[in-house]
């Protein structure tokens, strides 16, 4: 499976061109904001490239009315993108200043209702919230969390970095209880690290 541009369907870009990245991307580095690359957003973390979020976002195969879990809000760019698809959006980020900065902008934009976000271990994904029709997860561990499978929903699908240095895009899709599971491009995310709580 190749994933140029061409992979992108309509759905997924007039979602993505709905939402004004620049938004998202602090002030010093908004002038960087129309580049297909990612962007620092503090705390030493990124709003990912958007061509990545655009193959997260057709892998997860989102319609309208789906739950969704993110793992990763960061600027909370990819949560108003699957908002924009239609889906209910249930975000964790682990760093609280993150967090607060991404409750703040989807508000203001209007996606208040439709984004759900906590601070805590994403990891450990969102249970009280499951099962999930999927679930995509924008830092990488260096495996495969157990908890997050477990909260799909027949037929849902986790998309997933996983790797140290070198990282693959996974996809994993349940049927009913078995899992089909496939590495399909290398990709390079901040890793999903591991906290106490
Ligand atoms: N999806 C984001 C980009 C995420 S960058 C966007 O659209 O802007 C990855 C994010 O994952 C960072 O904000 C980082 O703090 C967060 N993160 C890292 N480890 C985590 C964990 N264990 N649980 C939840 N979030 C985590």
């Amino acid at each position: 499976m190749a994933h140029d541009d061409t992979d992108i369907s309509p759905s997924v870009r007039n979602a993505m061109a709905r939402v004004p990245r620049a938004e998202f991307i602090p002030q010093r580095y908004r002038w960087e904001a129309d580049a297909d690359r990612p962007v620092p957003i503090g705390e030493g973390q990124t709003i990912s490239q958007p061509r990545i979020v655009a193959t997260m976002t057709e892998l997860a195969g989102v319609g309208p009315g789906d739950r969704v879990l993110e793992i990763g809000t960061g600027s909370g760019y990819q949560a108003a993108v699957l908002a924009e698809m239609g889906a209910e959006v249930y975000s964790v980020e682990v760093l609280p200043s993150l967090a607060a900065r991404a409750r703040d902008v989807l508000e203001r934009l209007g996606y208040g209702d439709r984004v759900h976000l906590r601070v805590g271990d994403g990891r450990k994904g969102w249970p009280e919230q499951a099962p999930f029709d999927a679930i995509v997860v924008t830092a990488a561990p260096e495996r495969l969390p157990d908890e997050l499978p477990e909260q799909l929903a027949d037929g849902g699908r986790l998309v997933i970095p996983i790797g140290e240095l070198d990282q693959m895009l996974e996809l994993i899709v349940r049927k009913g209880d078995t899992f089909q599971r496939r590495a399909l491009l290398p990709v390079r995310f901040v890793p999903l690290v591991a906290t106490r709580s």
